[in-house]
């Protein structure tokens, strides 16, 4: 086969994971670097979007895609990073549910290594404000913060206003003076981490209730969760600690649960990644007015009380 052929067939299956390994297969004997990237973005189209191994993948697939042609990108890459998509996030206007974002951190961009830098800074010099939106130039290029968040232990307030964020690590967790927490009109953040309620000072917050729950008229779901290999995703291959109670498991996806608790000054839907229905049980009674159970998603319409 030919590579406009291979192309023509990527297009027609687009998600024939198949076909994708042979054409890098080809694309290895024809001595291209573009097979890896083939191969890596199978990796991230069915890895859990908090697979711990996540960002290094995304980092090697951002050196990778530095300088490959935009168009063969363009017609191949399910994945990448997010292009300017404006303030409100589309998955709010559907109807049906909610899905994770799977958009890629681009690690290569100024704004990931400034923002490597400002985290690096205020841990040296033990701030207690920490705003690195405001300081980075291209701050809508951030869609998620790396694990050395964790290590900003005296950063009491912590600003992301109008940022383009999908996903908060669960090391915000080891934030352990965190008092105030600011993600207000970040409207492509659905949901945090639970390992958030570790933030024991946490008394003010500021999220947008809209990027939770849609509006009065459009309300959304959440994310289907359930064992990985139902839902055609890998199993992370490292051990990761239990949202719960923090022993390191192997993962697979068994014991994932949603739950809506008050942190701090709002209600906030959170993903639990506990390491068996014993520390599911141990979570404490999700908020009032709200589902009234830890539940997997799906078709399931948060009913938060409007007005
Ligand atoms: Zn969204
Ligand atoms: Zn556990």
């Amino acid at each position: 086969m030919d590579e406009a052929t291979f192309l023509k067939q990527i297009r027609l299956s687009f998600d024939d994971d198949e076909l994708r390994l042979v054409y890098a297969d080809w694309l290895e004997e024809q001595g291209r670097i573009e097979a890896e990237l083939v191969r890596l973005e199978i990796g991230l189209c069915t890895m859990p979007v908090d697979d711990p191994a996540r960002l290094g993948t995304e980092t090697e697939f951002s050196r990778l895609t530095a300088g490959i042609d935009e168009h063969w990108k363009h017609q191949v890459l399910r994945v990448g990073p997010p292009r300017d998509d404006g303030d409100y996030c589309l998955c709010l206007n559907q109807k049906s549910e909610l899905r994770f974002h799977r958009e890629t951190q681009d690690t290569e961009c100024d704004a990931w290594h400034q923002l490597l830098e400002l985290i690096e800074k205020a841990r040296r010099n033990g701030d207690h404000e920490f705003s690195p939106l405001e300081e980075i130039d291209d701050g809508h290029r951030i869609i998620t913060l790396p694990p050395e968040i964790g290590m900003l232990k005296d950063v009491r307030r912590l600003h992301l206003y109008g940022s383009r964020l999908r996903i908060i690590p669960p090391e915000i967790g080891e934030m352990a003076s965190l008092e105030q927490f600011f993600p207000y009109t970040s409207y492509q953040l659905h949901w945090f981490p639970w390992e958030i309620t570790r933030c024991r000072k946490l008394a003010d917050s500021g999220v947008s209730t809209r990027a939770l729950y849609g509006n009065q008229r459009t309300r959304v779901g959440f994310p289907q969760l359930g064992s990985y290999a139902s839902l055609g995703l890998t199993s992370p291959r490292a051990k990761r600690p239990c949202s719960v109670c923090r022993k390191p498991f192997k993962d697979k996806g068994e014991f994932r649960v949603w739950i809506s608790r008050g942190v701090a000054t709002d209600v906030i839907p959170m993903l639990v990644n506990a390491c068996s229905m014993r520390c599911v049980e141990q979570l404490p009674r999700p908020a009032k007015n709200h589902i009234s159970h830890v539940h997997r998603g799906g078709n399931v319409i948060q009913p938060p009380t409007w007005g």
